[in-house]
């Protein structure tokens, strides 16, 4: 009952897209979803006997094979729990595989993009690694002048590098192959954060471009749900050299690879990490199928580009060279002129709550903006009906900049049914009408369902620095006993 009520308050992708970009909330079929459910795969313990778990060695063994041929790259490891914990794989793999080498490995530095999300560096300070940060310039794309020039200055140190493709500003990077190169070229190994795969699968791979270590985030790009920040894998796939190095199992070993004796030590308790999960995956690949996959980054795509499209004659985009300038699958709104002006970008986000929408991922890779994702889940018209909203928003950002009364609705939303219905004289009717149903048609529309808010604003940054416990106190809790 508890878990029904908090759900029932809750916007999932049965009411709105969830356009949350560099997350790919793509949508998590069904079909896919039930084997999590069956005993045959739930009832087992990690660490039984090999002969007892024939089933799931044919699902490691074949989801491994899949992984190798999306990514160009043969060496798996289905351990870690998610992208930022392959990204600490991969990275202890490269340190294991230069160790290997040079037993007084001085290889130290990595080269991280400005423009990388924020558990690039994180992982590699984790793995030992100094970072040191690449420029991006001003359409976004990677300075490969400044790449070359630092690459080239630590060449004697230099361990890798870690790229996003595409990257996370939302674009196809021109140079790719040329800043695989460079890293190379001065000793450096290339790890691929592979978080945008959706923009990549059948269509190109880390393989193909060069890179020697890359992790899918199932989480994302196959299908596996990943609301509330889990659970999730994060497989790393590697190339040749480095296949010896991935993590090994102390207590069970794995189920079909041989030990190299090389093997770094396991970054799971398990030697298949979140196994049971494997299965949406596993469905999701076999369901889509080599046709099947490469169409659905091409819509991802398609779909970007159509609500890009749609929506660059209302507000800036970022990081296009003009405006027929393609994005990859998602793309960066820019509201930062709208901020000096009194509207901030929180304030369109909370806004979409009362359209009936999950806001996109807001101030992430750029402070002011909001970063869109459709993914190839979404028809047309949910991308027309997003796309609406957020010209409807404009039209009430321009109402905020002139004083106009209505829009207040910008910086008191979202508005929830007690706020409107109960605080009789503080809106006026022509406020409350608006603030709760913006576009016209909403009213009367039978298939319109509006997810009503059951917050108002709140001051995150507030709630982020102060822990409120609700729980009871053990007063409290001993005198409801004794009663
Ligand atoms: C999501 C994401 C990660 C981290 O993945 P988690 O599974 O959340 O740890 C890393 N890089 C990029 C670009 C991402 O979008």
């Amino acid at each position: 009952m508890f878990f029904f009520y908090l759900s029932s308050k809750d916007v999932s992708l049965a009411n709105s897209m969830i356009p949350l970009g560099s997350c790919t909330m793509k949508l998590n079929p069904t079909t896919a979803m039930v084997p999590i459910t069956w005993p045959e795969f739930t009832n087992i313990h990690p660490f039984q006997p090999r002969e007892q778990v024939k089933g799931y060695e044919k699902l490691t063994k074949e989801i491994s094979q899949y992984i190798a041929t999306v990514t160009g790259l043969p060496g798996i490891s289905l351990q870690p729990h998610s992208g930022s914990a392959g990204e600490y794989t991969g990275l202890r793999v490269i340190r294991q595989y230069l160790l290997e080498k040079d037993p007084n490995n001085k290889r130290k530095v990595c080269l991280i993009p400005v423009s990388a999300h924020g558990t690039n560096p994180a992982s590699s300070a984790m793995c030992g690694f100094k970072v040191v940060p690449v420029k991006c310039l001003e359409d976004g794309s990677l300075d490969l002048v400044d790449l070359k020039a630092k690459a080239e200055k630590h060449a004697g140190e230099l361990a890798c590098s870690m790229i996003t493709y595409p990257s996370t500003y939302g674009i196809f990077e021109a140079g790719i192959k040329e800043a695989i190169e460079i890293v190379h070229n001065n000793g450096g190994l290339v790890y691929m954060d592979g978080a945008n795969m959706n923009a990549q699968v059948g269509l190109t791979s880390p393989g193909d471009l060069g890179a020697d270590v890359v992790h899918l985030n199932l989480h994302k790009t196959f299908a596996i749900c990943h609301a509330g920040g889990g659970p999730g894998i994060g497989p790393i796939a590697v190339n040749e050299k480095l296949t010896p190095y991935l993590p090994g199992h102390e207590i069970t070993g794995l189920l079909h690879s041989e030990t190299t004796g090389k093997e770094i030590m396991s970054v799971s308790s398990t030697a298949y990490g979140n196994a049971p999960l494997l299965t949406i995956s596993y469905a999701y690949m076999k369901m889509m199928g080599e046709k099947g996959l490469p169409y659905s980054s091409i819509i991802a795509i398609l779909n970007a580009n159509y609500m890009k499209s749609k929506l660059l004659g209302h507000y800036p985009i970022l990081f296009l060279k003009d405006d027929n300038s393609h994005c990859a699958h998602e793309f960066i709104i820019d509201l930062r002129e709208f901020e000096k002006k009194g509207v901030k970008a929180i304030d369109v986000s909370k806004r979409l709550q009362d359209y009936g929408f999950h806001s996109p991922t807001l101030a992430f890779p750029v402070p002011g903006t909001l970063m869109v994702e459709p993914t190839e889940s979404e028809n047309l018209k949910e991308l027309d009906r997003f796309c609406d909203a957020m010209i409807s928003i404009r039209k009430e950002i321009d109402w905020f900049i002139e004083g106009d009364e209505r829009g207040q609705v910008l910086p008191n939303a979202p508005h929830t049914l007690h706020d409107l219905l109960l605080n009789g004289d503080k809106y006026s009717e022509e406020y409350k009408k608006i603030a709760a149903f913006p576009m016209k048609d909403q009213q009367l529309n039978a298939e319109f369902w509006k997810q009503w808010p059951t917050v108002t604003r709140i001051d995150d940054t507030y709630g982020d620095l102060h822990l409120i416990c609700t729980c009871p106190s053990v007063e409290e809790v001993a005198n409801s006993q004794d009663n």
